[in-house]
């Protein structure tokens, strides 16, 4: 097997006949050694139904079904370790990612390189909120992270053999597959496409499961946060000793100090303070509870592949 597609699908059904005619027109050129691996991350519609029938017409397809939903960044973890291909391709269902770019892709690869991510310069029919927040997403994880991780590029990207095992070794639980593919190294670079509006359906990250993502990725690669505490308590002892001065002034002055209204904005805030770095430490302390249950990432409760063979797993 020369080339795997990998493609992550939660309540896709609507567009898994298109997704399989564009996906078989970009891999023609190497059509008897590649497979397509679409992974069914725990459906309630008729995605796994979809994958199924669509086999028929489609021979080097590979489905994955997982025991229940585990989110995108553990189905596609699932896929890659499905894979078999020397080179891998991943992208998302949606169509957003063009997978017509897999022929510069490998020519890219051709020329010695490991990795080659697509970077969006243009997000179409994604709301101003979505790209500012992850314009914003990606310059602050960056400010934290002590690996670079190139901005703009999501899971959309093409790697080989020797960098996919490197991440798949990678144990964590909270998986963030691109900073972990940053983080592994190798040759690495970057391929420039303006992303497509969601071909039919709906965005499957709400703003909580966006949050979560980026407290996800933030965590996982860094620790700076954790450090913020100590800055927080310099400046909150800053802020108090200018406080003090304040009431020491007022009293020289007027004989008295201000009022309650002092004391609550003070109790309010120092409070907040302490919640906040307390959040943090709960955040990571959490992810230390969940690593440490080491619990397998996810159970698959069917895989087909075509011709029928015991699947070789490796993990
Ligand atoms: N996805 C998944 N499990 C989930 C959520 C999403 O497998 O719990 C898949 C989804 O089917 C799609 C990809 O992850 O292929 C990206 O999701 P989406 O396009 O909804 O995200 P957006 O592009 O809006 O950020
Ligand atoms: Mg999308």
């Amino acid at each position: 097997m020369f080339l795997s597609i990998v493609v992550p699908c939660m309540n896709e059904e609507d567009i898994i006949p298109t997704l399989l005619d564009r996906l078989s027109a970009a891999i023609a050129p190497w059509q008897d050694a590649a497979e397509i691996v679409l992974v069914d991350d725990g459906s309630s519609d008729g995605t796994w139904e979809a994958i199924q029938d669509a086999r028929l017409f489609c021979p080097n397809l590979v489905g994955v079904r997982l025991s229940a939903n585990r989110g995108h960044q553990i189905a596609l973890t699932a896929g890659l370790e499905a894979a078999q291909g020397e080179r891998i391709m991943m992208l998302d269902a949606d169509l957003q990612d063009p997978p017509e770019l897999l022929g510069d892709m490998m020519r890219m690869m051709d020329q010695g390189y490991d990795v080659v991510y697509g970077r969006r310069i243009e997000r179409q029919g994604e709301s101003l909120f979505k790209r500012a927040t992850a314009h914003l997403f990606y310059r602050l994880l960056n400010a934290l992270s002590d690996v670079p991780i190139p901005h703009d590029t999501g899971d959309f990207r093409l790697v080989n053999r020797k960098t996919l095992d490197a991440v798949l070794a990678m144990p964590e639980r909270a998986r963030f597959v691109r900073g972990m593919f940053a983080w592994a190294g190798f040759r690495q670079i970057g391929i420039e496409y303006s992303r497509a509006p969601r071909e039919t359906g709906e965005t499957k990250y709400p703003f909580r499961a966006m949050l979560r993502f980026a407290i996800d990725a933030m965590t996982s690669f860094s620790t700076k946060p954790l450090k913020l505490a100590t800055r927080l308590a310099f400046a909150s002892l800053g802020i108090t000793a200018l406080m003090a001065i304040y009431v020491a002034y007022s009293l020289i002055l007027y004989q008295t100090a201000p009022g309650w209204a002092s004391v609550v904005l003070a109790i309010g805030f120092f409070s907040g303070v302490q919640l906040l770095t307390l959040g943090i430490m709960g955040e990571y302390i959490g992810r230390l509870y969940t690593e440490a249950k080491n619990r397998p990432l996810y159970f698959v409760s069917e895989e087909s592949r075509e011709p029928p063979k015991p699947a070789v797993r490796k993990s």
